[in-house]
Order: C-alpha cells, then structure tokens, then sequence
C-alpha cells in the first residue's frame, strides 16, 4: 500500500521545520497532492519512532510526501506518546497532572528544575520528550513529600 511508505528522517525533520507551500501542489512536480493516513517514522531522542496511522500529503506521481502544520504537530504528539510508554516513562497528561498538584505554572516548575522557560510547555504538548533524569525528579517532586519545598528553597 502506497500510504504505508515510511517518510525518511530528513523529510520528517523539513516538515517539522514547517514548510508551507502556497497550495496543494507537489514541490517535486507540481502534481496535486493527496491526503493519505499511514504508518510514517519520525526520531525521538535519536530512535525512529513508528507512528501508524498518521496523516499527510502524498504526490501521486513521485511519491513526494508532505505535512502540512497540524498534520506534523500532531505526528510529534503521537511519536512522543509512543516513545514515552516504550521507555516507561510519565506521559504528557501525567506531567500535567503532578504540575497542577502544586499549583504551579509550566515556567514555574522549568524554573524550580532550572530547565529552559518553554522546556516543560513542550513536554506537555508533546513536542519533546524528558530525559530518563527528569522522569525520575517528577516522580520524586510526586511521589516524595517536601519535594517541592526542597526545590523553592533552593530555587536559582
Ligand atoms: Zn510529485
């Protein structure tokens, strides 16, 4: 099945990049593009990740494939959900759920962690992934009374 042709890395990294293109049109050839669901590869931390039934635009003559903006938002959400739970590690809605515990904001919890302003917003869109470390600090501020009164006292 055509739709199932996997997307090499750098073309998924060019429409991550969010290439726009003034209309339907193949870049390659001009031919009009199809919308096409399929299994599509992106990297996460450097492992192909195998996303099944993603959405994108496929040329019918040269088999160019392209994503439009949601289409790729959306292929990093999935590749990072996919990646999380092989890896065994908290999902986007779990980092969520620990940050609201303590009333704090997605700057205030990458401050407390001494992370990039955006850091954590990104995880909990699912446009990155954490690192094994941070999973293992989120389940302590979790899991571990006092976790966060650690963290503020010792707030950079
Ligand atoms: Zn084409």
């Amino acid at each position: 099945m055509a739709a199932s042709k996997a997307l090499s890395s750098r073309s998924a990294s060019q429409a991550s990049r969010g290439r726009v293109l003034p209309d339907d049109a193949c870049p390659n050839c001009g031919t009009r593009l199809l919308e096409k669901r399929g299994r599509l590869r992106l990297p996460v931390n450097g492992e192909e990740i195998s996303v099944p039934s993603a959405r994108f635009l496929r040329c019918p003559k040269c088999g160019e494939i392209v994503l439009g903006f949601q289409d790729s938002k959306r292929l990093h959400e999935d590749a990072s959900a996919i990646y999380r739970k092989r890896h065994g590690l908290l999902s986007a809605d779990e980092i969520r759920v620990v940050r609201e515990r303590f009333g704090l904001t997605q700057a205030n919890l990458a401050r407390l962690l001494r992370l990039g302003a955006n850091t954590v917003s990104r995880w909990e869109s699912g446009r990155n992934v954490q690192t094994a470390a941070m999973d293992i600090l989120l389940r302590l501020i979790r899991d571990l009374p006092g976790s966060i009164d650690y963290l503020r006292s010792h707030a950079a």
